[in-house]
């Protein structure tokens, strides 16, 4: 009786000893390189990248769901205005026609055995909504408090604007690039990319182009990532998310409510939606967020760093405290939101059919037939089908065991010295993956320094970006572009 009694406890402090010894051991091992010197470009005139960021948010270069009704003239200015702006590097580098309204530029290297590295940004912002709200018209020209503001100022304008300074500047001083470099600028990342990213892969894939990486927008310098970490943590997505909108139907007889049938269709279809979302699924810790808690227990203090460097035990410890934060806990599962419905048009009438749609986000191994299985069984309820609208694209988690990662982290410890950079899952989809095809290593990272109120803004209103940002950016480009040499 006495040995089954201190049988678990004798245990359980044994295992946390056991994780202690491992934490030890693993921290003793990591070297802490903050504070690296730093040797990154000056910018001599920040003004000037701001100003062009102002211009570039009046263009008010929406590219609409239905693709016939975008306004083509906002991009057509928007282009005349690039081409005038950066007249040095629309000059020097070879302009390539990959759909007439998105940029693609080549810069020829001299070392034809390196592959070629291809850097992204999308030209098209979401609409502006209540615009009465905003502090300044989201598509003026506004520079105020150190910021550029307006629609598209961070997504992902800021970022396109600080790949065009980083090259014009470099085009100015007559740097010739050892690597190859492409550029392209998508024109409907905001709509799923099919006429902008997709079309450019598809170029490249013509072409028979092979990347050595490609690196498009993700995840930033993020400020108060993970609370007790006192540095940054620049998150840089190596794999993304899939997206998935299901049509939820519900047939039953419609008729006049003075006399109905119950249940009506929307009162069944209402059921569903609720055990859609009252459950949540299985947390399960992938690739990227694996590797991401790994590398943030190194440089963390020792107390949390037990767990993060102890998943094999602290696994439902870490799944517990993430699913209180709504971006964490989408780390670590694929999501359900139900965010459209219609049934009747009258109050009095019984609609015969309700409709529903949920959007879901699918963790990366995850196929739409398994998230299927999954809604239905959840449902269980044979009136309701579910209905996928499109076809997801899976994303793969790129290497980071390799020359070009090491690059890149390099680069962004040399331009936000403090920050700890880190592979990560993002829960958003982006222009990246089709790209996925022509490189096995496809990373998604902003360089600019961000808290949630910030980041809060994209999508938003009051978008902004910084001008200290917009120069961190642009220095970070040209140090990528620079060393990239290697
Ligand atoms: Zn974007």
């Amino acid at each position: 009786m006495f040995h089954i009694i201190w049988f678990i406890p004798i245990t359980i402090v044994l295992l946390i000893l056991i994780a202690c010894l491992r934490t030890i051991i693993l921290k003793a091992r990591t070297k802490d390189s903050h504070g690296v010197t730093t040797n990154i470009p000056f910018i001599e005139d920040p003004t000037r990248a701001a100003n062009h960021l102002a211009e570039a948010v009046t263009f008010a270069t929406i590219a609409a769901s239905d693709w016939e009704k975008t306004d083509f003239t906002a991009f057509r200015d928007f282009q005349e205005f690039l081409k005038k702006t950066y007249a040095h590097t629309f000059s020097k580098l070879e302009v390539l026609d990959a759909g007439p309204y998105n940029i693609v530029l080549r810069w020829a290297g001299s070392e034809t055995t390196l592959l070629p590295a291809l850097l992204l940004a999308h030209q098209d912002v979401v609409p502006a909504a209540d615009i009465k709200e905003w502090t300044y018209p989201p598509f003026s020209n506004q520079i105020k408090d150190g910021y550029v503001w307006g629609r598209g100022s961070f997504d992902a304008k800021g970022q396109l604007i600080a790949i065009m300074e980083a090259l014009e500047t470099l085009v100015e001083k007559s740097f010739k690039p050892a690597r190859t470099w492409y550029i392209a600028f998508g024109c409907d990342e905001e709509v799923r990319g099919s006429h902008g990213a997709a079309a450019i892969a598809q170029y490249f894939k013509s072409q028979n182009l092979r990347f050595a990486f490609v690196l498009d927008e993700g995840g930033v310098v993020a400020e108060g990532f993970i609370p007790m970490l006192p540095h940054p943590v620049a998150v840089v997505g190596i794999a993304e998310k899939g997206d998935v909108n299901v049509k939820l139907t519900c047939d039953r007889e419609g008729g006049h409510s003075s006399s109905p049938n119950n249940p009506t269709a929307l009162s069944i279809l209402g059921r569903a939606m609720w055990r859609l979302e009252a459950k949540q699924s299985r947390a399960i810790i992938t690739t990227p967020v694996s590797l991401m808690l790994t590398t943030l227990g190194l440089h963390a203090p020792f107390l949390l760093a037990i767990p993060l460097l102890n998943l094999w035990l602290f696994k439902p410890l870490i799944a517990a405290i993430f699913r209180k934060t709504p971006a964490m806990n989408a780390l670590l599962r694929t999501t359900c939101a139900v965010t459209m419905a219609q049934a009747s048009d009258a109050p009095n009438v019984i609609a015969k059919q309700a409709v529903a749609v949920a959007n879901l986000r699918l963790l990366p191994h995850q196929s739409t037939e398994q998230t299927l299985t999954w809604m239905r069984r959840r449902i269980n309820d044979k009136r309701v089908t579910c209905t996928p609208l499109e076809k997801t694209m899976r994303s793969q988690s790129s290497s980071i065991d390799s020359p070009e990662f090491a690059l890149l982290t390099e680069t962004i410890k040399e331009v936000f010295p403090s920050a700890i950079p880190t592979p990560y899952l993002m829960t958003g989809g982006t222009d990246a993956i089709w790209y996925e095809p022509l490189s096995s290593q496809v990373y998604r990272f902003t360089p600019a320094a961000m808290n949630t109120g910030e980041l809060n803004r994209m999508h938003n209103r009051d978008e902004r970006f910084s001008v200290e940002n917009l120069c961190k950016a642009t220095q970070f480009y040209m140090t990528l572009l620079t060393r990239g040499n290697a």
